[in-house]
């Protein structure tokens, strides 16, 4: 009996047992579990349901709506393999009387035909209902046997976990339950008394059940309301991640740090190398980040701006001083094109300078990556440029002085902490131009003191952005004709790399080859990837920064931060498929010079709403209010890329969806701190351990990162 024997475990050790200790799940089930990430009950218990199906009644095929996931009773009326282009499909027509539905697949075995032919009676089809051509699809459906006739009725309402490879859905319902009833008893409260009154929250046991198996419907499949047991956990969630935002601020304050002084001699050396002088806003800027490092405290700034403001400028003056200082300067890119394209950025400034400077990615030739590793440790590398490769435990600084991140967005608040373990309190500055509504800002960068780059460089001319149908592409062809002639360049972006079954989307693959050879074939053209090896992209990224390629076809690899002043086309295809804030962040890889600047969106499907959503791109060149609109419009969505990996750690709450939650948890996480500082009262030991293993996480992002 499992729950007999851990009762004598504290909670914490309850919920930190392997997968195994569930009754039910012997070695095969927990292989397959931990492949996923699943190792311990706890893990079990926070991988939420995506959502839930009611399979309480008969539902009808004519009452289901197409875009939501669905779950019906059907018969099979037929199964066969189809040719489409070069791939064979697998189809199979059900129906229930009332309608019909047919199911594809696009990948499949011997099994799933073997499976339904000779298959009488009914089975229970789970997917997400699509219309093409007027007919009801439905996509690499789950199917299960249905059992007696009475299924209906005994159903219920039954979660929908994401798939787990080697485990069926049915087969991970049981588990669940099996860990609903054996283990929730013994989980302990984490939340004061007084927070879930205050709050209006339900206790962490209840809602835990509730969210994997509901007596109700929850309303969150219909509207935007969450249940109860949800939002208690999404509360949880903000309010440790609260917890550990302020007291990493507190524990920086305590800090001390290296005192940095202006030697002005070398700056105005390094000064005469720049090409133009600074902008008013980028001046501001630099004073205040000098004013932080004349402190024997660490800084921990953030610098935001807008796409071509001038970030980059800001972080090599920055590094020159701790540099001048004695110091280590390391300065941290998301992509690895990006840290190699600030390495020839920065060298003509390095070099002159007698200034050593060294690249290390994670992708670099194991000697390269040795010889950069121990010149790092050695001291003898002064300006260090890298991607995540930087914060992993190996690497360490004789005398690491700055550290800068450039295009935080992909950092989180765990980062930036383990980062700052690298020992010898070195100061931080991180680079931003994802704007972020003030509401999210204390969160987002709560650890941080803001400055701002609100200012371009003179003699820029706005980006001119047109929407073009897809039948009028020849005239985005004729644009790209011109600048070409004028000796610019241009990116060409597409949604996928490779062609796919499953869309019609067009792809970099076969656009570049048909480029090529139809449209452009007296241009130096080259594709661009996240697939491709480091080296290929490194090659080809600088022959386009040099010039030898003109046209650069790529997918949204290029993204943040590439600067290649004479490129002025951008032009991007299915539009519709990029966020308004990506969008922007994309059209800000032209118009980096003098030169006129143009973005084209080539559209070809959607409806009024996406092409006044793209409107937006027209109308307005402010990240800022174009950000806004993306949240006012896609409400609930992915805001710039706020989930996107590593960004705030966050499994559960959207800062969007949940801005009310995250200030509520704000005040607690405060009201707690001040009244018991250090955590010491016994009922907040169980906070305490928590917050112990959120610190443990750190120390793991150092070794796996
Ligand atoms: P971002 O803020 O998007 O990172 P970058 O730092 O890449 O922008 O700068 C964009 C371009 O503007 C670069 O080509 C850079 O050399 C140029 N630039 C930066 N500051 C100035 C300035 N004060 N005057 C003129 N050009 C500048
Ligand atoms: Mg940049």
């Amino acid at each position: 009996m499992v729950a007999q024997r851990s009762n004598s475990l504290s909670s914490d050790s309850v919920l930190l047992q392997p997968v195994e200790a569930i009754k039910g799940v012997g070695p095969r089930l927990a292989r397959h579990l931990k492949a996923k990430g699943l190792v311990t009950v706890e893990h079990l218990l926070f991988n939420l349901p995506l959502g839930y199906l009611d399979q309480r009644g008969t539902i009808q095929i004519s009452r289901l709506r197409p875009g939501d996931y669905v779950s019906f009773v059907a018969t099979l009326l037929g199964e066969r393999e189809v040719r489409y282009r070069r791939r064979k499909i697998y189809q199979v027509t059900f129906s229930d009387g009332t309608g019909v539905v047919t199911a594809k697949w696009f990948h499949y075995g011997r099994w799933l035909i073997q499976r339904f032919q000779g298959l009488k009676g009914s089975v229970r089809v789970s997917g997400t209902l699509r219309v093409f051509g007027g007919k009801l699809e439905i996509h690499h459906p789950e199917i299960e046997a249905v059992e007696g006739v009475n299924e209906e009725g005994s159903g219920g309402i039954v979660p929908r976990y994401s798939g787990i490879p080697g485990i069926g859905p049915r087969a991970y319902r049981r588990i669940m339950k099996e860990v609903v009833s054996s283990f929730i008893p013994q989980v302990e409260e984490t939340l004061p008394v007084a927070v879930r009154d205050y709050f209006n929250l339900v206790d962490l046991q209840a809602a835990l059940r509730q969210v994997h198996f509901p007596s109700e419907l929850p309303e969150v499949e219909r509207s935007l309301q969450l249940s109860p047991g949800l939002r208690r956990l999404i509360f949880e969630e903000l309010f440790f991640l609260e917890l550990l935002i302020i007291r990493s601020r507190e524990m920086l304050a305590r800090e001390t740090g290296q005192a940095m002084g202006l030697d002005r001699d070398f700056l105005r050396r390094v000064g005469k190398l720049l090409p133009f002088s600074l902008t008013n806003a980028q001046k501001r800027v630099m004073r205040e980040i000098s004013a932080d490092l004349g402190k024997r405290r660490p800084m921990n700034r953030l610098v935001q701006g807008d796409v071509g403001c001038g970030k980059t400028v800001v972080a090599l003056l920055t590094a020159f001083i701790v540099i001048a200082n004695g110091f280590q300067a390391a300065v941290m890119a998301p992509t690895e094109i990006l840290a190699q394209q600030h390495y020839v950025n920065l060298k003509p400034y390095a070099e002159p300078l007698g200034v050593p400077l060294v690249l290390l990615t994670s992708k670099l030739k194991s000697r390269e990556k040795q010889t950069s590793t121990e010149a790092i440790a050695k001291g003898e590398a002064r300006l260090v440029i890298g991607t995540h490769a930087l914060i992993q435990k190996h690497v360490t600084f004789q005398r690491l002085g700055l550290v800068v991140i450039d295009e935080q967005h992909r950092f989180g608040v765990l980062q930036r902490m383990a980062l700052r373990q690298k020992g010898g309190s070195p100061h931080v500055l991180v680079m931003t131009a994802t704007p972020i509504p003030r509401t999210l800002a204390m969160t987002a960068y709560g650890d941080l003191d803001v400055s701002v780059i609100d200012e371009l460089p003179p003699g820029r001319t706005p980006v001119q952005t047109r929407i073009i149908h897809a039948k009028q592409r020849y005239k985005a062809y004729e644009l790209l004709r011109q600048e070409f002639n004028q000796g610019h360049q241009a990116y060409i972006i597409y949604p996928l790399v490779e062609e796919s079954e499953k869309s019609d989307l067009r792809d970099v693959t076969s656009m570049t080859e048909h480029l090529g050879k139809e449209v452009f074939p007296d241009i130096p053209l080259a594709m661009l990837h996240g697939r491709m090896a480091a080296e290929e992209k490194q090659k080809i990224m600088a022959a386009f920064a040099s010039k030898q390629l003109q046209l650069l076809v790529a997918t949204t690899v290029i993204e943040v931060g590439i600067d290649v002043p004479d490129a002025t086309v951008m032009v991007v295809e299915h539009p519709e498929r990029f966020g308004l804030s990506q969008l922007h962040q994309l059209r800000g890889r032209v118009g980096r010079s003098t030169h006129a600047s143009y973005c084209l969106l080539i559209y070809e499907g959607g409806g009024l709403e996406t092409r006044q959503r793209l409107a937006i791109m027209e109308q307005s060149n402010d990240g800022f209010r174009i950000a806004e609109e993306d949240l006012r419009l896609r409400g609930p969505g992915d805001l710039i890329g706020l989930q996107q990996a590593g960004f705030m750690d966050l499994k559960l709450a959207n800062l969007v969806r949940d801005a009310e939650t995250l200030a509520a948890a704000r005040r607690a996480a405060l009201t707690l701190i001040q009244k018991d500082p250090e955590l010491t009262k016994p009922t907040h030991a169980v906070i305490r351990a928590k917050l112990q293993r959120q610190s443990h996480q750190v120390a793991d992002l150092l070794q796996t990162s």
